[in-house]
């Protein structure tokens, strides 16, 4: 038995074959030509075809995966019409004097070095996008499919899978996803776990020789063990009968309250990212959204994402959740999410930097379309807007004034939102938590975020995964704050939840019901848990 460990990016337990992915593909030959000028039009009606196909598969992945996964077919479309890149094709014919493959695959591998060697994640994911569209004309080039047929349901193993090569797979043969390389923000992660499939990502290079191999992946601790032992087959299937047992018993928790034996309520409600995971949420029973992490929209745009494309994507997970309450965060972006197009400057200290809310005050026009959007959803739902990294009263008085700019705006175009829509902010640093007396005033609720909570009172950078064992979130110096924000909060009459990770520790579950919190905001998977946990309790 071999066992191999990479980073799970979907949390299940698959048992199958293995199918090394693109094992087939022909190698691009270097070959001289007199007549550049052919080559040219051959790439430049590749070119045109490509661009037809992924209209087509664009149209399909939007019945089959949604709007927000099929837009990966229209970034591909542009990088095709990039002229960067199709310039340096025909440069490196005219240059070279190669056949159009090669210079297809020559610049393709230039671009995606370029991509990788960046330092932002999910710039490095971009390298796929590339290789995925120089894939797609050379096929084209050499009039082959280039897709391949996997003959009975497996466990697929690939170098980084192309957002075009999942969204062409048949799903019905896929038992779970193994890659090289990845990343948490690449495509292919987010996809795996739209389609609800175990997924392992940088494993490092898996050798060919283990193809049609029997195999169990463990997306829970991220091993993938091949030829498993009849130890580990028996164990496998233990806990895959376990897992199924669990998950019957917990969906039984679906539409019951979730209350103590004492009938004392919390809002169970679910984390999400983008509307796509409003699905997870809704079939875990969340009884609303206390944290929709606005950022993605902006991590997963080329450019800023316009009034228009915020409001459907506020405006759909509002109508989603049915009169429900769905707290979308005002985006934050810096520290660990960084983006390209938001041009930030180099930090030392990114982490204390320019980041989320100071970057919103600062580019209020910026801020101004965000609100606009969410101001508009909310005349189609029961939306709140949360602002984060909150430290001082001064910014969340100006904050409001902005809200109330944009409200002013809307009224004088005659745009219908919500005129009572709640503001509230994230308890997310020790100054917050400790002023927090002097913010309940002037909001509807609070949020506390224990993630950067714990970062920033242990002074703890949560990215540096060597401080590992240092990282404690239930230091007394964390319980004490929130007690101290819960109990402020119920003093001005306002309700707190808590949405950091914190609020899944069923560990703690029963201490945050005593402190008397009026939330808790888990990830989809982790709601029916926590339902579970506070029916326990007496
Ligand atoms: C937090 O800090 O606890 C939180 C919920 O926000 P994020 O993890 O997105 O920083
Ligand atoms: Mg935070």
């Amino acid at each position: 038995m071999l066992e191999i460990n990479g980073k799970s990016v979907y949390n299940s337990l698959c048992m199958g074959k293995l199918y090394f992915y693109g094992m087939n593909k022909r190698t691009v030959k270097r070959e001289k030509t007199d007549t550049p000028e052919t080559e040219v039009r051959r790439f430049m009606s590749a070119l045109t075809a490509a661009k037809k196909e992924l209209h087509e598969l664009y149209e399909k992945a939007l019945l089959q995966v949604g709007e927000d996964n099929a837009q990966i077919f229209q970034i591909h479309t542009m990088m095709l019409d990039d002229e960067d890149f199709y310039g340096a094709v025909i440069n490196t014919i005219n240059v070279q004097k190669v056949n159009a493959e090669y210079a297809v695959s020559y610049t393709s591998d230039i671009f995606a070095r370029t991509f990788r060697e960046m330092d932002d994640e999910y710039m490095q994911a971009r390298a796929s996008d590339v290789c995925d569209i120089s894939e797609r004309l050379i096929n084209l080039l050499s009039d082959n499919s280039g897709t391949d047929t996997i003959p009975e349901p497996s466990i697929i193993i690939a170098d980084d899978l192309t957002p075009s090569e999942t969204v062409q797979m048949d799903k019905d043969k896929i038992l779970g996803f193994v890659t090289f390389r990845g990343s948490q923000t690449s495509h292919t992660a987010i996809l795996a776990r739209t389609m609800n499939i175990p997924a392992v990502i940088n494993t490092g290079e898996i050798s060919p020789e283990h193809h049609g191999k029997t195999a169990i992946l463990d997306g829970f601790s991220g091993a993938l063990y091949i030829d498993p032992d009849e130890l580990t087959i028996q164990e496998y299937k233990k806990r895959k009968a376990l897992e199924e047992e669990r998950a019957k018993l917990l969906s039984e928790l679906r539409g019951k309250p979730t209350e103590t034996k004492s009938h004392k309520k919390v809002n169970l409600y679910a984390n999400i990212g983008s509307p796509r995971d409003l699905a997870a949420a809704v079939q875990n029973d969340a009884e609303g959204i206390g944290l929709f992490r606005s950022e993605f929209l902006y991590l997963e745009a080329s450019d800023f994402p316009t009034e228009d494309e915020q409001f459907r994507k506020y405006k759909e997970v509002a109508e989603g959740m049915c009169g429900k309450k769905v707290i979308v965060r005002t985006m934050d972006i810096g520290a660990d999410k960084q983006i390209d197009y938001f041009k930030l400057p180099c930090e030392d200290n990114p982490a204390l930097g320019f980041r989320a809310i100071r970057i919103c005050l600062t580019d209020t026009k910026m801020f101004k379309t965000q609100l606009r959007a969410l101001l508009r959803a909310s005349a189609f739902g029961n939306i709140s807007i949360m602002f984060p990294l909150i430290t001082s009263l001064s910014e969340v008085i100006r904050a409001k004034a902005l809200v109330a700019e944009a409200m002013q705006e809307l009224e004088d175009e005659g745009i219908p939102y919500k005129k009572n829509i709640e503001t509230g902010i994230m308890i997310e640093t020790p100054a917050a938590a400790i002023i927090c007396d002097m913010l309940a005033p002037e909001v509807d609720f609070f949020s506390i975020g224990t993630n950067d909570l714990t970062q920033y009172t242990l002074a703890l950078d949560r990215q540096n995964s060597a401080l590992e064992p240092f990282f404690d979130p239930h230091h007394p110096a964390i319980l004490r704050l929130i007690e101290n924000v819960i109990q402020n909060a119920h003093k001005h009459g306002k309700w707190v939840g808590i949405c950091g990770e914190l609020a899944a520790d069923l560990t703690l579950t029963e201490a945050f019901v005593n402190m008397g919190i009026d939330e808790l905001s888990v990830s989809p998977s982790f709601v029916l848990k926590v339902r579970e946990k506070i029916r326990d309790l007496d």
